[in-house]
């Protein structure tokens, strides 16, 4: 039941001074003076009874004052604070100090909110309590903020230790700088790793822990990034607690509020050592490879070439010694010296044979013939030789003719003659400063519907007078040169049937090209040898 407060008012006004209302207030000013405070105000006896009340506490309970004054504490006051409320008024009545203690109290329509309950005992000139004034402020509201704000701050600190868990926990390293780039936190790996503090590699300190070399490169990077705003990475040394050095890829990103403007860098760097490591060694494997390649090709036919023509000349020495000692014989034996001299010449043919023969024995040693679509060998040998075609600056332009007919032929014979071109026109530009160092290698088919092969480069050139020349076996113009590469190629190409040529271009280089007829001009010229 609710009480009609200003029907209530007004009958106090009316009493007029020197009454006391049916609230039990000495006097109508004195009653309207407590109403008009904006907290429910409760007077007691010495003792704890209720005496008066003010319009706030009968509005809020919803009752009239006698009915009130009969009631329990446990009407009015929620159950689980009961024991604590009791305790305490008891404690403030038996001794006199102030009453002060937060409880909830059960509102008309039985909501239950909290108060701030503060008693104050008044006591007269003698010092004697003649009553308790209590003051009743509705904290419901502050006191729900309260909490909310203690769950949300226990929710933060917990959420924040999951983050500094989580950032600890991330294998990398984690940190965050300024809008103006100076470092503001490093997780505990990134510690642990250098073995700084995190105040040492603070603001600028975790410079210290960079590889000198690539300090200046990063700073550099660091503040063209903190000028543009845009995200980043870059790969340099960061020193272990231990000295060693290893390679850490560092990326940096923006953290931007509503309007754009960056509030923070984030950061993390990962440990790339292993992978720079595979790097250097699949780079150097892929030479070596290449080289052994080579070597092993062209060391193989040396070896057996000096082995053969070894007899021979061995022979033509005895012989001229010999020759040389029956002339200067007194008398000199001119029939005996004839005929070493002969035998001489016939060595020297041996020798000349041998080289001859093992050409032949060469181009003829078992080979696989297939079909080879020549835009696939050259595409193999381009992949492989890519490592070294960088390393040596060179700017590669694959020009392959569509729809080229295979020839007939051994692949791998036929790479190796590709490989060859390409290594001497890497070679040829090696020296080669002040312009670029271009590598075209084209495919295409002849007039005669033969297929050709041409690598042309920008290197020093051939002279016109040695155009033939360099084909022949063990000319060089190298110092490490073996000089039997265009000479074994053209081996090779012309048992294809096919023709190996060098020629001059217009600008600066070389271009060699061999061609081959296709694998239906072949299968047809077989039908008519057979025939025949
Ligand atoms: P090597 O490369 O061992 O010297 P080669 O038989 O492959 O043996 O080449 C013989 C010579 O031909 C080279 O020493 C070089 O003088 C010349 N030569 C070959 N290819 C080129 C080229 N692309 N440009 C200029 N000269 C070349």
């Amino acid at each position: 039941m609710r009480i009609d407060m200003a029907n209530e008012r007004e009958r106090v006004i009316e009493d007029g001074p020197g009454h006391v209302n049916d609230r039990g207030l000495p006097m109508p000013e004195a009653d309207s003076i407590i109403d008009s405070i904006p907290a429910m105000v409760a007077f007691m006896t010495p003792s704890g009874e209720l005496e008066q009340v003010n319009r706030q506490i009968l509005d809020y309970i919803g009752i009239p004052l006698d009915e009130l004054k009969n009631w329990q504490a446990s009407d009015t006051l929620h159950p689980d604070d009961l024991p604590s409320v009791s305790a305490a008024w008891m404690h403030s009545v038996s001794t006199g100090t102030p009453y002060d203690i937060e409880h909830r109290i059960r509102r008309a329509d039985g909501v239950y909110r909290w108060f701030h309950v503060r008693g104050l005992p008044v006591r007269n000139s003698e010092g004697t309590i003649t009553r308790w004034c209590v003051l009743q402020v509705d904290i419901d509201e502050r006191r729900r903020d309260k909490v909310l704000i203690a769950k949300a701050l226990a929710e933060v600190s917990s959420s924040e230790e999951r983050l500094r868990g989580i950032i600890d926990a991330v294998p990398g390293f984690v940190w965050s700088a300024s809008p103006e780039g100076s470092v503001g936190f490093v997780n505990r790996r990134w510690c642990d790793y250098t073995g700084m503090s995190l105040e040492e590699a603070c603001g600028d300190g975790w410079v210290a822990s960079i590889h000198p070399d690539d300090a200046p490169g990063l700073g550099g990077y660091w503040q063209a990034l903190l000028h543009s705003g845009d995200a980043g990475e870059y790969e340099a040394r960061l020193k272990r607690f231990d000295g060693i050095y290893r390679w850490f890829l560092i990326r940096a990103v923006p953290q931007r509020d509503e309007t754009g403007r960056i509030v923070r860098w984030y950061g993390e760097n990962t440990d790339i050592e292993d992978r720079k490591q595979a790097e250097a060694f699949l780079a150097k494997a892929r030479s070596e490879l290449t080289h052994l390649a080579r070597v092993a090709s062209l060391g193989a036919v040396t070896a057996s070439i000096a082995h053969e023509v070894n007899q021979p000349l061995a022979g033509i020495i005895t012989n001229a010694s010999t020759c040389l000692r029956m002339l200067g014989a007194d008398p000199p034996n001119v029939d005996g010296a004839l005929e070493t001299a002969r035998r001489t010449i016939r060595d020297g043919n041996r020798a000349a044979d041998v080289i001859n023969r093992l050409r032949a024995l060469f181009s003829k040693k078992s080979i696989t013939i297939e079909n080879v679509d020549l835009n696939d060998a050259a595409r193999e040998v381009i992949a492989m030789l890519l490592g070294e075609l960088q390393r040596n600056g060179v700017v590669l332009h694959p020009r392959f003719a569509e729809a080229l007919p295979p020839v007939r032929g051994d692949r791998v014979q036929l790479q190796q003659v590709i490989l060859n071109l390409i290594m001497n026109a890497v070679e040829a530009m090696s020296s080669i400063t002040g312009r670029a160092r271009e590598l075209i290698v084209s495919t295409g088919q002849e007039q005669d519907r033969s297929v050709y092969l041409a690598v042309k480069d920008s290197g020093t050139g051939v002279d016109p007078q040695d155009m033939e020349r360099i084909f022949n076996a063990f000319y060089t113009t190298k110092s490490s040169g073996m000089g039997v590469g265009l000479s074994i190629s053209r081996s090779i190409i012309e048992h294809h049937d096919g023709q190996l040529r060098a020629s001059a271009h217009d600008g600066p280089g070389a271009t060699f090209a061999f061609s081959i007829p296709n694998a239906d001009n072949r299968e047809a010229c077989d039908r008519v040898m057979e025939n025949h």
